[in-house]
């Protein structure tokens, strides 16, 4: 999945610690062999090959559910989150980490060949197929919280009583922190990476950020980063990062995905009620801007604790200024 898997076991012996992180490790492996882009043989780019061709393909377990997870993301949120968004990923050059801005005939091209209701599903065998020649699944904005949630699975049923495991800015946690009962973790500053701007004080669940530091490039002034709006094909502009405390992994890594697209304003009403789940959008800072203040909007659970910066002026949910 292009990334780093870092897993911390508290354990006071050594070796039954080493077998919990060899299970965590083998959890997350199986994630990247089922679910890569990477990969020529994984789940997804066997299905991808055969775009268009009328061959279905049988997935494995945990492939089909996280395909209909990223469904369900979809259709609760109209398709700001849509697992199809592939050929738009590749016209902007998100696939081979060199953006370019796409010119207009490829854009189109691009965009009817992404829709989530294009998939068709065969349940009872957990087969898949896509109709049209060159669409592509992509689990990127998903796969990394599914594996968490195995990980950590792994890791309980190896005798972990105490774990964190965080895979590429997706971070879950099992049992009580090691001092106190809640884990501080601190979210990115999106355009100083080295400093944290707020913590969230987690007693359980994970936790996940998406933001247009990651991949991104710069044209004419404007930042283009890997996040798109499936409906306009473009790349959504005025967020920076959005972190979201989730009850699982999955759970997390599609809401920060969804929430980054739909912004502050819909995305507050689309997690208002979800219990267990709080959101904390930062907006982005003009570009001329880049050393100015912080605007925060945090919003959700307010059983979750959530820390800003002095220096960050933040907002809530609700309120008229974050609205
Ligand atoms: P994340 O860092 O979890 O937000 O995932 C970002 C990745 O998800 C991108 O690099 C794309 O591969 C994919 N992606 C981008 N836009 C969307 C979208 N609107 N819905 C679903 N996946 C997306
Ligand atoms: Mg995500």
């Amino acid at each position: 999945m292009g990334t780093m898997l870092r897993a911390l076991v508290w354990d006071l012996d050594p070796g039954s610690a080493a077998t919990v992180l060899r299970e965590v490790r083998a959890a997350a492996t199986l994630v990247d062999s089922l679910m890569s882009n990477y990969r020529p043989d994984s789940d997804v780019s066997r299905v991808n090959r055969s775009a268009g061709n009328g061959e279905w393909i049988a997935v494995a377990p945990g492939t089909f559910e996280v395909l209909t997870a990223s469904i369900e993301y979809a259709r609760t949120s109209s398709g700001a989150f849509d697992p199809t968004v592939g050929p738009l990923v590749d016209v902007w050059g998100f696939y081979r980490e060199r953006g370019n801005v796409p010119a207009a005939s490829a854009l189109d091209s691009a965009r009817a060949l992404v829709g989530w209701r294009l998939i068709e599903i065969d349940a009872a065998r957990r087969r898949v197929r896509l109709p049209r020649a060159g669409m592509r699944l992509d689990f990127g904005a998903i796969a990394k919280g599914y594996a968490v949630d195995l990980a950590l699975e792994a890791a309980r049923a190896a005798g972990a009583g105490r774990a964190m495991i965080d895979l590429g800015g997706n971070i879950g946690v099992l049992g009580p922190a090691p001092e106190g009962s809640a884990w501080p973790l601190g979210l990115s500053h999106p355009r100083d990476p080295e400093a944290p701007f707020a913590v969230v004080h987690v007693e359980r669940g994970a936790l996940a950020t998406s933001g247009d530091y990651e991949r991104f490039f710069l044209h004419d002034g404007v930042r283009y980063a890997h996040l798109l709006d499936p409906r306009t094909g473009w790349p959504v502009q005025g967020v920076a990062s959005v972190a979201v405390l989730a009850p699982t992994g999955i759970a997390s890594d599609a809401l920060s995905t969804m929430l980054f697209v739909l912004g502050p304003d819909r995305g507050c009403d689309a997690i208002d009620g979800m219990r267990g789940v709080a959101a904390v959008w930062v907006l982005a800072p003009a570009e001329a801007d880049e050393g100015g203040p912080l605007r925060a909007i945090v919003g959700g659970d307010p059983g979750v604790v959530v820390e800003v910066a002095p220096a960050v002026m933040r907002s809530a949910c609700g309120s008229v200024s974050g609205r």
